[in-house]
């Protein structure tokens, strides 16, 4: 092909890297055939709510088509309902975006830019007879419908003149009748198989101050007049939107066809991204901040991109994700342990390894002396040579995990029980001498010998403890809160509810445990909000923006998976040195 003179496109990847999916297929024909030098997609969100996982999905396949193919990809807010939207949505969108990982260049457009041409072309389909205004209200209009069995009856309205039509449009944009008294309709066929086309509603009367154009319009295009109207002021080739838009392509073309417009564009469809244990819907989304079934937008425990950000995934991981459930259009529903999978997968490689006891218990070495501080080196990365040693201070009293104790273990219990040894990551063998107990019979601390030849985590005999702890040197402990974020719908589906209740009777009332007093490990105490870091056989935990100076706030963003059984299986393997 021949070098392609454009703006704000990329340079073109070497061979587009997901040939396959049948958006990029036809995307690779359509240049192929000559029909367009480059690519130009849009993602279109509507600015009333934060992205969800599920905007992920199709800003991946908007971005990622242009970048392959060499093209460029427009950011429009589809901006046409002024009631719902607000700026703080368009700015937050912006973010997410660019977290995320993608780059629009110049190309920020809203559809309220337009308001103006499409107005006009409004008058133009006026004027060839080709729309008219109706003086039905909505629930006339949705009645005069029809159904999919029985055809639509005409609107006593279709068939005023031309002048008068015209007329009564300028009025309409002047303010002069009702919000909802008459709205503008195409005329097309009230008969029509497709519902879509039986004389669609073009215009409204809607008095609503725009977060854009302020109180400049009284009248609002519907989203199917603005959307496919901005896509070819934009020159837009592929025009990339979800299977429920499928039904309305016929009049995406009709427009296109009926206007006299700078370009041509075609509308292609897939099949939207549906999660387990998820809602996507914005409505639903917005109902859980505003009642606060959640903390607010970037709740960790959200499907939206500011939730994941905050409760630790990271954009490499979604867009791992994105990239694996791939292009189709066959709607289905992926389970959430495939996205969980995604960033573990990430941060086993990435991030740094750390110790912290959650539930802690205390453990006094008898024969280790007091005010003496080792310092332990221990590997930030097993994943990465590359990532170093950390030193952590080791002395007489320490924490470990309450669970890691059980005074009278069942058989499979390998962790520590009075007369029983077990290693500490990179420290020592210690062995359980004594059980202390409050006067409700509750354990409160443990004591414990070292055996000094073990230092490292390896004994010269040659002798292997079943299992491996992770401990915090009391006196240099970090205290922290740290929040256990589980699924925050209990169902895999949360609208399969019984009759007469809806979705929020499947709220999970375990989604949130938060931990009080945990004790970390020195190093954690210089985390900055947004840090992601593992603690070492719990999971992968980010430092939250509530932290204050001296008192982190960590958040759990995944367990590991199968932690307990995991590393049983390799310290066995491995005989583990350390
Ligand atoms: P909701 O139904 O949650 O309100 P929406 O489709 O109305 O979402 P928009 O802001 O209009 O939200 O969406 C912007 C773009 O993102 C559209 O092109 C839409 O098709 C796409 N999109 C929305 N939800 C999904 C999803 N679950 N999977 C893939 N693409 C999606
Ligand atoms: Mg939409």
């Amino acid at each position: 092909m021949a070098s392609q003179e454009k703006e704000g496109g990329e340079a073109r990847e070497a061979a587009p890297a997901r040939a396959g999916d049948f958006i990029r297929d036809i995307v690779a024909k359509d240049l192929e055939a000559g029909k367009c030098p480059f690519p130009v997609t849009r993602f279109p969100p509507e600015p009333n709510g934060y992205l969800h996982i599920g905007h992920a999905k199709s800003i991946c396949l908007n971005f990622g088509v242009a970048k392959e193919f060499g093209g460029r990809c427009h950011l429009r807010f589809d901006d046409t309902n002024p009631s719902k939207e607000e700026q703080e949505y368009v700015d937050s969108i912006q973010a997410d975006i660019r977290w995320l990982g993608w780059d629009w260049g110049g190309h920020l457009y809203f559809a309220s830019d337009y308001f103006g041409q499409l107005y006009a072309w409004a008058e133009d389909l006026v004027r060839s007879g080709k729309a008219y205004v109706c003086d039905l209200n909505a629930d006339e209009v949705r009645e005069h419908r029809g159904t999919l069995t029985q055809p639509g009856r005409p609107s006593p309205f279709r068939d005023r003149g031309v002048e008068e039509n015209l007329d009564l449009l300028r009025r309409m944009r002047a303010g002069e009748f009702p919000d909802g008294s008459r709205t503008l309709r195409a005329k097309i066929d009230m008969a029509h198989p497709n519902l879509n086309m039986r004389d669609p509603v073009l215009y409204r009367i809607l008095r609503a101050t725009h977060h854009r154009t302020g109180d400049d319009w009284c009248i609002y295009p519907m989203y199917d007049y603005a959307h496919g109207q901005s896509d070819a002021i934009e020159g837009i080739t592929h025009s990339i939107c979800t299977l429920e838009f499928e039904d309305h392509r016929p009049l995406y073309d009709w427009f296109v066809e009926n206007l006299p417009v700078p370009h041509k564009p075609h509308q292609y469809e897939f099949a939207r991204l549906n999660l387990t244990y998820t809602v996507m819907s914005k409505r639903k989304l917005l109902e859980l901040v505003q009642k606060g079934y959640v903390s607010g937008w970037d709740d960790p425990r959200m499907p939206t991109l500011a939730g994941f950000r905050r409760r630790g995934f990271t954009p490499e991981a979604i867009r791992s994700f994105a990239g694996k459930v791939g292009v189709s259009k066959a709607n289905s529903t992926v389970d959430v342990a495939y996205l969980e999978e995604c960033l573990r997968d990430d941060l086993n490689k990435r991030a740094p390894r750390r110790m912290a006891v959650l539930r802690p218990l205390k453990v006094v070495l008898e024969n280790y002396d007091e005010g003496r501080v080792e310092e332990m080196d221990l590997v930030n990365n097993p994943e990465d040579a590359s990532k170093g040693t950390r030193k952590v201070p080791f002395s007489r009293v320490l924490y470990i995990e309450r669970e890691d104790f059980m005074e009278d273990p069942p058989k499979k219990f390998f962790r520590l029980s009075p007369g029983r040894e077990v290693r500490l990551r990179g420290a020592y063998f210690i062995t359980c001498t004594g059980v202390e107990k409050d006067e409700r019979g509750e354990v409160t601390a443990l004591r414990c010998t070292v055996d000094l030849d073990t230092r490292g985590g390896s004994s010269p005999d040659g002798r292997s403890p079943k299992a491996t702890l992770h401990w915090v040197s009391a006196d240099h402990a970090v205290e922290a809160e740290v929040r256990l974020y589980d699924r925050l719908f209990s169902a895999e589906n949360p609208d399969r509810v019984p009759e007469g209740q809806d979705y929020k009777a499947n709220l999970n009332p375990d989604s949130l445990v938060t931990l009080a007093g945990c004790k970390l490990e020195k190093a954690l105490g210089d985390c900055a909000p947004g840090d992601i870091v593992q603690f070492e056989r719990l999971g992968y935990f980010c430092c939250d923006r509530d932290s204050t100076p001296g008192r982190p706030v960590f958040n759990r963003a995944v367990t590991l998976k199968d932690t307990w059984a995991r590393m049983q299986a390799k310290d066995k393997a491995e005989g583990l040195k350390r």
